[in-house]
């Protein structure tokens, strides 16, 4: 079975739901037994991590239907989901690491585990070190005996530079440390995580598996030997993850491949535009043969989603600049997240956080979302923004 045929089938019993194609939404926080020993066998079931439901805080079978579509596409033991993608991060940190571990952190890194690092690691005695992107099997040098995770995303937040998970992942496990990585950009379409060695594979589902701009979500799918302890610091956690919105991240996971190619074509046809603007200094996007990550993302991913940046040369950085070219567009908003139905277009400056590598570039970083818009109108609105920034610069 390939991957679109998967998400179309995966996760769906119609036998368990009389015969709807979708599975029911469940609202519930108590679950009743009809005697002590079925009381019993699902508390008992509840303790082993086993199948079934005890308490709406561990979720039903609206819960277990996204989950075991999820497991089916990532080729993993099993799926936690979380209510947003952030908190699937922190918690597959929280996961691996202990008072007086060490756990390696990508430069690229999404900013808030960046900030997690600084705040709830420090508190807790968790030791970080940020490294280059860019580093592949140079890590093994960065490890102390007391490394138990090595994170990686790629392509990274915001900068897009491709790590080389495969390398980075055959250096963790020689020293006994778990490999987590972020996965939104690729999504288990594109890239498979647990294929490429890695341990734990975290979805911000609120981007392209929700794909609606309408739900937060995450998850955290892993191989067994990993599982249990994610599992327990979930619960430690205590997180719930209402059904309507995973209800919204199953009905969103039925299309994604179909929107997923008409985000990644788009995406590309926008690169290639902005590529060849003056004002442009460099275009960051993996598909594109002159991008430095260009081999490592053909050797390893089977797609580009319809994320990608632009670096603009230094005179875009002075705000008239850049405001006459965001404030007037009509079809790009601005505004965090991304992956959904809708184009983004937002502006970052990565040199402010970046360390121990420094951003080269002294321009500002567009991050652009490509939604599934209409490429020529994307395109007459993104003309008419350079004619209002090049008046401006
Ligand atoms: C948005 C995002 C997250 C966090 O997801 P939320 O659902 O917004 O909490 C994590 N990683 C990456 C790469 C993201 O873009």
């Amino acid at each position: 079975m390939r991957d679109d045929t998967r998400t179309v089938h995966a996760g769906r019993s119609p036998e368990r739901t009389d015969g709807a194609v979708n599975p029911p939404v469940i609202h519930a926080s108590t679950i009743l037994a009809r005697s002590l020993d079925e009381w019993d066998e699902r508390g008992r079931r509840m303790a082993a991590g086993e199948r079934g439901t005890y308490y709406g805080r561990f979720g039903t079978e609206t819960h277990r239907a996204l989950e075991d579509a999820i497991t089916e596409l990532e080729g993993a033991h099993r799926t936690m989901l979380f209510p947003s993608g952030y908190a699937a991060c922190a918690c597959a940190v929280l996961a691996c690491a202990s008072t007086g571990d060490h756990v390696l952190l990508p430069d690229s890194v999404y900013f808030p585990v960046r900030k997690l690092a600084g705040s709830l690691l420090t508190r807790f005695g968790v030791a970080t070190t940020f490294y280059d992107p860019c580093i592949g099997a140079g890590i093994a040098e960065l490890f102390t005996p007391a490394t138990r995770a090595v994170y990686v995303e790629s392509p990274g937040s915001i900068t897009f530079e491709v790590q080389d998970v495969p390398a980075i992942a055959a250096a963790a496990h020689a020293r006994g440390a778990r490999v987590i990585m972020d996965n939104t950009w690729a999504t288990p379409l594109y890239f498979k995580p647990l294929a490429h060695g890695v341990d734990l594979s975290v979805q911000a589902a609120t981007k392209y598996v929700v794909g609606h701009s309408d739900a937060m979500l995450g998850y955290v799918s892993t191989t067994a030997e990993a599982w249990p302890q994610l599992r327990a610091t979930s619960e430690d956690l205590g997180y719930a993850v209402g059904p309507d919105d995973v209800y919204l991240a199953q009905r969103g996971l039925r299309t994604m491949p179909v929107r997923l190619a008409r985000h990644a074509e788009t995406g590309l046809r926008l690169a290639a535009w902005f590529a060849e603007q003056p004002e442009v200094e460099r275009v960051l996007h993996p598909a594109l043969p002159s991008d430095p990550g260009h081999a490592l993302w053909k050797r390893d991913f089977t797609g580009a989603s319809g994320l990608f940046g632009v670096v603009l040369r230094p005179a875009a950085r002075a705000r008239p600049a850049l405001a006459a070219l965001v404030d007037g567009l009509e079809l790009f908003g601005l505004g965090a997240s991304w992956g959904g139905y809708e184009s983004l277009l937002v502006p970052w400056s990565p040199d402010r956080w970046r360390k121990p590598t420094s951003w080269p570039y002294g321009g500002p970083c567009l991050r652009v979302h490509a939604g599934l818009e209409n490429t020529e109108d994307l395109l007459v609105d993104l003309e008419r923004g350079f004619q209002r920034l090049r008046a401006a610069m």
